[in-house]
């Protein structure tokens, strides 16, 4: 098989810098274009990107020069990890130029024609590109990746939603600092402190994104999943990986075994399995008290599976837990990557 090639746009960033070390040596993609900002334009990978990941930069990336963020000739997809107010400008270009668009960036991403996707969790959605290119006239497409801390979460409501149904949620998060890009929050806000606040409409994106992924596609629109979410989310001082704690409303008392055998049994739809970047467990269960943490648990499936733990019954709502899942792999570049290998198979690039 011909590798389709890619682009990264804004590669030197946080979530690029992901999208680098994932794409070494991927099976079906190869990286043809990286982009970065005036800063980078014209330099070296090697030597404009300042790298921030534990594992070194993959050679084929050092040398490559930092281009604009213009669709080039050679590629087929773009993956975005562009600021939101520059994806809302760039990417319908890229899109018009016939390029399908793997995107990070909350700007189009509850768009009613515009999947919002987790491929383990409502591939279907993939079928609102029809109606996208349609609409828009594009030749190619845009499709997205939900805010980092609605990955997880949005993970583990699925099965849940399936077997019980939900009513209501209540969700506290704890947000790591990569999160916030680099260089993100000054240490001397973090450190020693936890930050009521993330900014970027966040509480909103995470009330919001999960009731559309868990939303029926029918007639050409996504219904949203009907039960509320009220949601307060924090930055701590952790690197990487966001923990969630969830309360939920299900309309009965359901025992937390129950709650754990739902998770435990959910099957990977068919449409996903076997793609390239798919964990082995969709979600992982700790049983100890202290258990998920983003230290010892974020590494989970390669950072594709999400880890939930403390199982247990909720006095005013109907049962909680806590789920944590990595934020830069599985709620950003592993999240994006995972999107296109499903619209690779279901042959979207394909002239
Ligand atoms: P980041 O570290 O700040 O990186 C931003 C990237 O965009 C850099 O490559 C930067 O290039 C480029 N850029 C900035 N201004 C530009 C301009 N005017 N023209 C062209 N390129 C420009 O941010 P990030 O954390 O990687 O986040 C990227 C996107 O993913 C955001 O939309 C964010 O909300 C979303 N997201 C992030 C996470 C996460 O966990 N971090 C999770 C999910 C979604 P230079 O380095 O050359 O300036």
């Amino acid at each position: 098989m011909n590798k389709i090639p890619v682009s990264i746009l804004g590669a030197t960033g946080m979530v690029g810098q992901r999208f680098v070390l994932l794409l070494n040596q991927h099976p079906w993609f190869e990286v043809a274009c990286l982009t970065g900002s005036d800063r980078s334009i014209g330099r070296p990978y090697g030597e404009a990107c300042r790298w921030v990941l534990p594992d070194p930069m993959p050679a084929y990336a050092r040398t490559m020069t930092v281009r604009p963020t213009e669709p080039d000739g050679d590629s087929k997809l773009a993956f975005s990890a562009l600021p939101a107010d520059l994806a809302r400008e760039a990417e319908p270009k890229y899109a018009q130029a016939g390029q399908g668009i793997c995107s990070n960036a909350s700007a189009f991403r509850m768009e009613p024609d515009v999947p919002l996707l987790i491929p383990d969790v409502n591939p279907d959605h993939t079928r609102l590109i029809d109606i996208q290119r349609r609409n828009r006239g594009w030749k190619g497409f845009i499709v997205t990746n939900p805010n980092c801390t609605s990955t997880g979460l949005t993970m583990a409501l699925r099965p849940i939603l399936d077997a019980f149904g939900i009513r209501r949620a209540i969700v506290v998060s704890m947000q790591a600092i990569s999160g916030a890009g680099y260089p993100g929050v000054a240490s001397l806000d973090i450190l020693d402190n936890v930050i009521p606040n993330i900014g970027g409409a966040e509480e909103e994106k995470v009330e919001t994104e999960p009731r559309k992924m868990l939303g029926a596609l029918s007639d050409g629109k996504v219904e949203p999943a009907s039960f509320v979410m009220s949601a307060h989310t924090n930055r701590v001082a952790v690197s990487d990986g966001h923990t969630v704690c969830v309360s939920l409303e299900l309309g009965r008392r359901v025992a937390p075994e129950e709650i754990r055998k739902a998770l435990e049994a959910y099957e990977f739809p068919a449409a996903v399995r076997g793609l390239p970047s798919l964990p082995q467990k969709f979600i992982e269960i700790r049983d100890e008290q202290d258990r998920p943490q983003p230290r010892k648990d974020r590494n989970a499936g390669n950072g594709m599976t999400a880890v939930v733990g403390r199982i247990r019954p909720d006095p005013v709502m109907d049962i909680k837990f806590v789920v944590l899942s990595h934020n830069t792999i599985r709620g950003a570049a592993g999240g994006a990557l995972l999107n296109a290998e499903l619209l690779a198979a279901q042959k979207f690039f394909e002239a």
